[in-house]
């Protein structure tokens, strides 16, 4: 079965209710794809990290509180909140682990601002920063499923391949945004304002980042296909690095003749 690691909130989030839903909701995206969900917790040491991480077919950045300021030099504005150093640690260790070898990787809300984070780019500390900026943030007065605003989706990109279609209209429930995209990520997905609504690494086999919410909208085409898809990724990675059972047999066969 293909496992796909989620990773989760800290106890101490201001938001706990609303995050420990959406990620049982992300959970419950990965089995309706044919996935196996494991939570990932926030502060695990390294070695444990790393041994959880080989384990996993494919990886997904859940949203959340506000990545550190400090990560891309700034200091932090009254708007900034939920700030976990620690889950930002977890999360950009996981990021360089999945890029270096190739793992299938998916960010939701945060998990887009922290992908941008670790590798170079900068955020809207809130979207307010931006010129012209329409309302993203609809918590805690609108339910999730609530469709905020249109997305414009590049024609020639993974997502509008994946989708079929160049446009949506998303859910929306973040108050920052990328301000910077790193190097690498290519921008695929705007909202009407220009904000960055997704994010795609070319280069990997599947790296896919998105600023609303799919786990919210677990009845949508789009969010099916956007789990699915991850899924059908993690799938194909692990049967890349595993060797095949025959083989499997094979080695096995061997070692019981050695006897
Ligand atoms: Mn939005």
């Amino acid at each position: 079965m293909t496992k796909i690691g989620i990773t989760l909130h800290p106890l101490t989030s201001p938001d706990r209710e609303e995050l420990d839903l959406l990620a049982r909701q992300i959970a419950e995206g990965v089995v309706a794809a044919g996935g196996a969900p494991v939570f990932i917790l926030p502060d695990l040491e390294e070695t444990a990290l790393y041994a959880q991480f080989s384990s996993l077919d494919g990886l997904i950045l859940s949203g959340g509180g506000d990545v550190a300021p400090a990560r891309y030099g700034e200091q932090a504005l009254p708007q900034v909140g939920g700030v976990d150093e620690q889950r930002d640690h977890t999360e950009t260790t996981l990021v360089r682990w999945a890029l270096a070898a190739h793992k299938p990787l998916f960010g939701i809300c945060r998990g887009l601002q922290l992908l941008n984070v670790a590798c170079g780019g900068a955020l809207y500390q809130d979207v307010s920063q931006h010129a012209g900026a329409i309302q993203h943030a609809y918590y805690p007065s609108y339910p999730h499923d609530y469709l905020a605003h249109a997305i414009a989706i590049a024609p020639e990109s993974q997502l509008a391949t994946l989708l079929g279609k160049t446009a949506a209209l998303v859910n929306s429930l973040h108050h920052q945004a990328c301000r910077t995209v790193a190097p690498g990520l290519r921008v695929v997905a705007h909202a009407p304002d220009g904000i960055v609504e997704a994010v795609e690494i070319t280069e990997h086999p599947f790296a896919l980042a998105v600023q609303w919410h799919p786990e919210a909208l677990s009845q949508a085409v789009e969010s099916k296909m956007l789990f699915g898809a991850l899924v059908a990724a993690s799938a194909q990675a692990q049967r890349e690095s595993h060797p095949p059972m025959t083989q499997i047999a094979q080695i096995l066969a061997g070692a019981l003749l050695d006897d």
